[in-house]
């Protein structure tokens, strides 16, 4: 059996984020011996996604962000537009596969954190701490006993809730034939789409130079759609909103992220926490998911660096 201070359960942003503060060299507390668990290769992974996120000046992960803009543009239906620069914020972009190879770099070097590959089964608390059981992509048993554990690992079911939408969308990353983009601003919130019926839609417009953008369509509403129907919208964003003219679609990514007002329970057990989505991080009222993971997991690493109880 392993043991170790803190396990940390799931590598996506919220895990990364927390293994990566408790990485770090001690100067910025004391050490933290820590293991992080991943899902094998596999269904239980997440796909890959671009996390777009405010942030007032320079951040930590900006090394590995494709793109920052400075100037916002939003469209009401009419059609009518306002333009702004958002100083001192910055909206941000990072792709999760720079994300991961960035965190990883850091965590390769660290000699407080340790990778496991094990899809985890179950996590049982006990009289000082929780032990998880796990198992690697060939059927071997991992166990490992940790005072603290941070579970990022997806809700099998959300909690109840007075509302619950789905916020869901596709995105084509384009290259353009003709310099079509301004790279300095960012197109959000554009409502000169067709509204559906119940809740509601925006176009979203984000320049990585002047022939390659990341074009999405986003619904609120309380079902997603069939796949052909956001091809149909993005197609008509594209040619007779936007009017990107000739184009080819490089890659695309697609999602669905419950917005609910439902309350989380931050914590599953005496030792055992939930972070991430799991821990309510895509609530409404949280803002970006990526920015509340980003907060929460400082707050984490903080505590358990000074010594505090998470
Ligand atoms: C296409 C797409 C685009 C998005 N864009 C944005 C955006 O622009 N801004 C934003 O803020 N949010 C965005 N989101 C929401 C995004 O999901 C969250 O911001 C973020 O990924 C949540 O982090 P998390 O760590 O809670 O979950 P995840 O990043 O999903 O990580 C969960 C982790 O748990 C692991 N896991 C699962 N089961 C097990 C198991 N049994 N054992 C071990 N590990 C396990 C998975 O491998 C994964 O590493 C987007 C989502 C998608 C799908």
């Amino acid at each position: 059996m392993l043991h170790a201070e803190v396990a940390i359960l799931g590598a996506g942003a919220a895990g990364l984020s927390l293994a990566h503060r408790l990485s770090h060299p001690a100067r910025q507390g004391r050490p933290v011996s820590t293991v992080l668990l991943d899902a094998p290769p596999g269904p239980l992974r997440p796909p890959r996604r671009t996390w777009c996120y405010w942030e007032a000046g320079d951040g930590r992960y900006d090394d590995a962000v494709t793109a920052e803009w400075r100037r916002l543009r939003v469209h009401d239906p009419t059609g009518r537009s306002s333009e702004d620069d958002i100083a001192p914020l910055r909206y941000k972009m990072l792709r999760s596969d720079d994300f991961e190879r960035h965190v990883g770099h850091a965590l390769a070097h660290s000699d407080d954190v340790r990778r496991l590959e094990a899809a985890v089964e179950t996590v049982r608390g006990d009289a000082d701490g929780a032990e998880i059981l796990a198992r690697t992509d060939d059927g071997r048993p991992v166990t490992v006993h940790a005072r603290w554990v941070f579970d990022s690992r997806p809700l099998a079911r959300l909690p109840a809730a007075r509302t619950t939408l789905l916020q869901h969308f596709r995105g084509w990353f384009v290259r353009t034939d003709r310099p079509a983009f301004d790279p300095g601003t960012a197109l959000l919130m554009d409502f000169r789409v067709p509204q559906p019926p119940q809740g509601l839609a925006f176009g979203y417009l984000l320049p990585t130079d002047r022939h390659r953008a990341l074009v999405e369509y986003t619904q609120f509403s309380r079902a997603v759609l069939p796949e052909h129907a956001y091809e149909e919208a993005l197609r008509r964003y594209a040619d007779d909103v936007l009017c990107l003219g000739g184009f080819e679609v490089t890659a695309t990514e697609t999602g669905v992220i419950p917005m609910t007002d439902a309350r989380f329970a931050r914590r599953a057990s005496p030792s055992v926490f939930r972070i991430g989505a799991a821990g309510g991080a895509t609530r409404p009222s949280t803002g970006y998911t990526f920015s509340a993971v980003q907060r929460q997991t400082r707050a984490v690493a903080d505590a358990l660096r000074a010594g505090r109880h998470p």
